[in-house]
C-alpha cells in the first residue's frame, strides 16, 4: 500500500494545531497584560485605586481578619517644589518598593491617590499591631536617609483592624481618622484607631 499522501496531510494538520495553540497562547498573554495594566498604577506598579476599592469591598464582606493601613507622604508638595516633579516621582517609586519589601507578598499594596497609599494586610488581628509598627518604622528609617540624589521624606500612617473595638461607620474612615491624628501631631509615625 502506498502511504506517501497521508504524511503531508498529517503534517499539515499538526502544523495547523501548533499554529492555533500559539495564537491561543498569545491571546492569553495579551489578555493577561491588559488585565494587569487595568489593575496597576503605571508609574509605581502598585495596585491602583480601582483594585483597592474592589479588594476592600471583598474583605469587608468576607471572614478573613485584616488591617487597613492608610499612608500619606509628608509635606510632599514642598518636596516637589524644592526638587522637581521628576524627583517626586522617584520618591513615590521608592516608597512603593520599600512598602512591598516590608510587607508580605499576600498583602495588597495600592496607590490610591497622588501621594496616598493603602495596604490591605490580610490574616491580621489587632493583637499583632506591633508587626505593623515595626514595618512602618523600618520604612521611615530607610526613607529618612538621603541616597542616590533622592531627598529624605517620611510617611504618616493610620491603621484600623477589622476586629477593632468601637468601630465607626467604615474601616476606611476609622483608618483615616488615625492618619489625620498623625498628621496633626508631628507626622512621621503610625497610629491605630
Ligand atoms: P501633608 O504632609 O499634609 O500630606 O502635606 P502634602 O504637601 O503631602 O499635602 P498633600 O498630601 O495634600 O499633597 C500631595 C501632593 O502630591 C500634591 C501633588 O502636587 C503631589 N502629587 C500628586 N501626584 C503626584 C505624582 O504623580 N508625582 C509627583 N511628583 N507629585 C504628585
Ligand atoms: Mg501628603
Amino acid at each position: 500500500m502506498d502511504s506517501t499522501p497521508l504524511f503531508p496531510k498529517v503534517n499539515l494538520r499538526n502544523r495547523i494545531i501548533v499554529r492555533k495553540l500559539k495564537v491561543f497562547k498569545e491571546n492569553e498573554e495579551t489578555q493577561r497584560l491588559i488585565r494587569r495594566q487595568a489593575e496597576h498604577d503605571a508609574m509605581t506598579d502598585a495596585l491602583n485605586r480601582g483594585s483597592f476599592e474592589k479588594l476592600l469591598h471583598m474583605y469587608e464582606n468576607g471572614d478573613t481578619p485584616y488591617a487597613l493601613i492608610l499612608i500619606d507622604v509628608d509635606t510632599f508638595k514642598t518636596v516637589n517644589d524644592m526638587y522637581g516633579h521628576a524627583v517626586g516621582d522617584e520618591i513615590l517609586k521608592k516608597v512603593t518598593g520599600l512598602l512591598k519589601k516590608a510587607f508580605r507578598s499576600i498583602d495588597h499594596v495600592c496607590r490610591i491617590g497622588g501621594d496616598e497609599f493603602a495596604i490591605i494586610m490580610v490574616e491580621m488581628t489587632s493583637d499583632l499591631k506591633y508587626t505593623i509598627e515595626e514595618k512602618i518604622k523600618a520604612v521611615n528609617e530607610e526613607l529618612g536617609t538621603e541616597n542616590e540624589n533622592i531627598p529624605a521624606v517620611s510617611l504618616s500612617v493610620g491603621v484600623a483592624f477589622s476586629d477593632r473595638e468601637n468601630s465607626g461607620k467604615s474601616i476606611f474612615k476609622d483608618a483615616d481618622k488615625a492618619l489625620y491624628y498623625v498628621k496633626e501631631n508631628g507626622r512621621n509615625g503610625c497610629k491605630f484607631y
